[in-house]
């Protein structure tokens, strides 16, 4: 007997976990953080003294209430879990890179097996080591061991690591992931983040489809019709519904054609766009738009240092050419211009891009970009690029696009009303073009028609009745899992 039971993703969007259970085993189908429950509970610095915060996450919610899957070392009064249910979990399985799918993996056992693709992980190991993260965050794939690091202080303790990897399973497209209980078939579905993917799973008496997070108006969207094609039938669907209330189109062609038409009528000015990094298509349709326009387009260190990581891991994925960008060299020293590389406040991977491309053409200083601003067009990651746009002092009305949303997904929090300050103070036009990284109602709707499985469940939505609702004359069945609770699946 197989069951499932959502520990994350019910009713919510964000912080999906998926358990599957019985029979062979139990897997984890994505072990996300809840970012809206953090930025709720988090005060200060967040939940930042290491020996409460995995207390801390239990008790508001941010981490379910169950036992044996958590670290050991991080002085936690098993008290708070008197009375859990108790699994063993044999594997984690990811879906993609976004931190709402695979941010509490830090949470689990040193030996737990964490499942991804090679893309994947080099997204989310691009994402630890750019971000600023710290502390127990950055402990998705190394596990550094807390309490042998004080107690080694305290007495003498016997040989042993501080810092192990966990074991990790690299799957690939189209092959059955080996050593997980059930059969699980990743499939590659389109969203805003290379490298996501969609899963078939056999128990050996059900079959069950989980859509990650979708859409079908990116670049890829053939990758969802695949997914369609080989989930058909299935007799549970675990779809995700971010929109199932929003039935608005904007394909990613639609976003290039809107900044192409807004880029033209700005000669004189400069154009600036604000994107995720990890959005891959996102900055080649940037890229694109700008050579379109007849402008150099301008990469931030970050948005660099990803494609240029993926494809050193010679990733699958459809990666910008970078022969004709060039990569803004953001001033940190104190001496020199700012440009002094020995400063500590340029931090090791900046170090390492910059002295990379010093004997290049490809840098490029405010100052140049300041001297001609319509030859350029800057694609930046983060809201913090506002302080190099005051650098440059862009001549007034010159063009700044908005081309991110979903906070759930982002890895931080856009602070909008303190963009929107120096916005105004920098006296910039500003647009909001962006396409989602979900599928709205109406596609929604046709990958489960087209899937038609015996029964939806619907994760990943504030909305889940929405469906029930929407497929009730449908010989489709809806069912709505609350959180925590059972439905065994045959
Ligand atoms: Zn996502």
């Amino acid at each position: 007997m197989v069951s499932i039971c959502l520990l994350g993703g019910a009713g919510e969007i964000g912080g999906n976990k998926i358990l599957l259970y019985g029979g062979e085993g139990a897997v984890f189908l994505d072990f996300g953080l809840n970012l809206k429950k953090k930025r709720e509970y988090a005060v200060g610095y967040g939940f930042e003294r290491i020996n409460r915060v995995l207390r801390n996450y239990l008790f508001v919610g941010i981490l379910p209430m169950i036992s044996g899957v958590y670290r050991e070392d991080l002085a936690l009064d098993e008290k708070i879990l008197n009375g859990a249910r108790n699994f063993s979990i044999d594997c984690c399985i990811i879906s993609h890179g976004h931190l709402d799918h695979y941010g509490s993996l830090a949470f689990l056992k040193a030996e737990t097996p964490i499942a991804v693709s090679k893309s994947m992980k080099a997204l989310i190991e691009h994402s630890i080591e750019t971000s600023g993260r710290t502390g127990i965050d950055r402990e998705i794939f190394i596990y550094k061991d807390r309490r042998r690091e004080e107690l080694k202080k305290k007495v003498k303790i016997e040989e042993g690591l501080d810092e192990v990897e966990r074991p990790l399973i690299i799957f690939e497209e189209g092959r059955e992931i080996g050593k997980v209980p059930f059969q699980v078939l990743p499939i590659p579905v389109d969203h805003s983040i290379p490298a996501t993917f969609g899963f078939r799973i056999e128990t050996g008496k059900s079959s069950i489809a989980y859509t990650s997070d979708i859409r079908f108006h990116g670049v890829v969207s053939k990758y969802t019709e695949d997914f369609i094609e080989k989930t058909r039938g299935v007799d549970f669907l675990l779809i995700e519904g971010t929109r199932i209330n929003d039935s608005t189109t904007r394909s990613e062609d639609d976003v290039k054609n809107e900044v192409i038409m807004e880029t033209l009528k700005k000669s004189g000015k400069l154009v600036s766009t604000l994107v995720s990094s990890l959005d891959i298509d996102r900055v080649r349709t940037m890229i694109e738009a700008a050579e379109e326009c007849g402008r150099i387009p301008v990469l931030s260190s970050r948005i660099y240092h990803l494609i240029k990581t993926l494809y050193e891991v010679e990733s699958k994925v459809k990666l910008p050419k970078l022969e004709n960008v060039k990569v803004y060299f953001e001033k940190r020293s104190i001496i020199d211009e700012g440009y002094f590389l020995g400063s500590t406040y340029f931090r090791g991977w900046l170090k390492k891009i910059y002295e990379s491309l010093l004997n290049t053409d490809m840098l490029i200083k405010p100052e140049e970009i300041s001297k001609d601003q319509d030859k350029y067009f800057l694609i930046f990651n983060s809201h913090q690029y506002v302080f190099e746009l005051a650098e440059i002092q862009p001549i007034p009305g010159s063009l700044f696009i908005e081309s991110t949303s979903e906070p759930h997904d982002e890895e931080q929090e856009i602070e909008w009303e303190k963009i929107e300050n120096w916005i105004n103070l920098l006296r910039l036009d500003s647009r909001w073009i962006h396409a989602s990284g979900h599928a709205n109602r109406e596609d929604l709707l046709k990958i489960i028609r087209e899937i038609k499985p015996k029964k939806v469940i619907p994760i990943h939505t504030e909305n889940p009745r929405e469906f029930k609702r929407l497929l009730e004359k449908e010989d489709i069945k809806v069912e709505v899992i609350q959180e925590g609770e059972e439905v065994k699946l045959s």
